[in-house]
């Protein structure tokens, strides 16, 4: 038996004892050691519900394989990886151009089958990534949303000298300020409306912090050449700000979740025009080969040193106070970052 973190109704998160899962020949069983809350596990907790009633929570972890399907050759017993949440159809007209992230009809652990918010999970063999002992199992865990900070700075065409400015920090946008910095960028201006969000980003390397709150980032930046501009927050008054102040050829990347309508001032829709701004929507983290360069990339860089993620970790727990922490959540007792939940003992 094992303990797994089940969501029925909207709020409704329990801890149950369920039997360990069995694997089939092409799927391994990993004993799961951390495994993080994603900002689209929020809405799911709490608002929208589950894909169906029951479902394990949980897609960004790192754990330790303990059992190989018959077809699962190429993994071990012992092996430290993480996962890539999507399981593409590789049929449709998207999956045959390698877009996964655009699939006609995918499965994802942790919304459409069961998660990783347990002690252990079974996986789909061409989703294991291997992670090697200088990248720590927290670490493992947030190479998900560091490859959609990645994908995202990919879609505005990050280049070698450009000036980046990251809105909404995050755990994307703390992986996009220093992902940007190792591509190349001369300048990574971090913006938030929490102080305490943009000292963290500092110690990450952001060359400026704006509080977008207290001070008016048009003016701020009015004589900074922006080349791109990263949203994470989702927010409508930021992605209007984001489009605000990109310079000519800008681009503007609108990552974070948004479910509200976008209003652009008049002088913001003339600068678009004027400046040739292009404005992207970034979805994800894949590309070919499965699950993509996003992720390859990201464990690379975490294997050499050159990202930091502990400072990306705000909260810590268990996994029986899983259902605790998002009750803090929905009451609006946690200034939290990155959540890291941890199933065994
Ligand atoms: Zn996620
Ligand atoms: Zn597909």
């Amino acid at each position: 038996m094992m303990k797994a973190v089940k969501l029925y109704e909207p709020g409704n998160l329990q801890v149950e004892d369920i039997g360990i899962p069995t694997i089939s020949p092409d799927e391994v069983l990993i004993e799961v050691k951390a495994v993080g809350v994603c900002g689209s596990d929020i809405p799911r907790a709490l608002v929208k519900g589950a894909y169906y009633k029951g479902l394990t929570l949980g897609h960004e972890f790192a754990g330790q394989i303990v059992e190989c399907g018959s077809d699962a050759t190429e993994w071990a017993v012992g092996d430290r990886v993480t996962i890539a949440p999507l399981v593409p159809c590789k049929k449709c007209q998207y999956c045959e151009q390698g877009k996964y992230g655009l699939c006609e009809s995918y499965n994802y652990y942790g919304s459409r089958t069961d998660g990783a918010m347990a002690n252990y999970i079974k996986v789909g063999k061409e989703n294991i990534l291997k992670i090697d002992d200088t990248i720590s199992y927290d670490a493992g865990a947030m190479i998900d949303p560091a490859a959609n900070a990645i994908h995202g700075l990919w879609r505005g065409d990050l280049k070698k000298g450009d000036v980046a400015v990251v809105i909404g920090l995050g755990a994307i946008g703390l992986f996009a300020i220093q992902f940007a910095r190792e591509m190349g960028a001369k300048e990574v201006i971090a913006v938030d409306i929490f102080d305490e969000k943009l000292q963290v980003a500092k110690k990450l390397g952001a060359d400026r912090v704006i509080n977008s709150m207290t001070e008016n980032l048009g003016e701020v930046l009015a004589g900074t050449d922006v080349s791109v501009v990263l949203d994470t927050s989702g927010s409508a008054i930021a992605q209007e700000q984001a489009v605000s102040i990109a310079g000519k050829m800008g681009r503007v990347v609108f990552l974070g979740i948004s479910n509200q309508p976008l209003t652009l001032s008049a002088k913001t829709v003339d600068r678009l025009l004027r400046y040739e701004i292009g404005v992207h929507g970034s979805w994800n983290s894949f590309s070919d080969p499965f699950p993509g360069k996003e992720w390859t990339y990201a464990i690379e860089c975490m294997a050499q040193g050159k990202i930091k993620t502990q400072e990306i970790i705000s909260h810590r727990f268990s996994l029986e106070e899983t259902p605790q922490a998002f009750e803090k959540i929905k009451n609006k007792e946690l200034l939290f970052n990155k959540i890291m939940i941890y199933p065994g003992d």
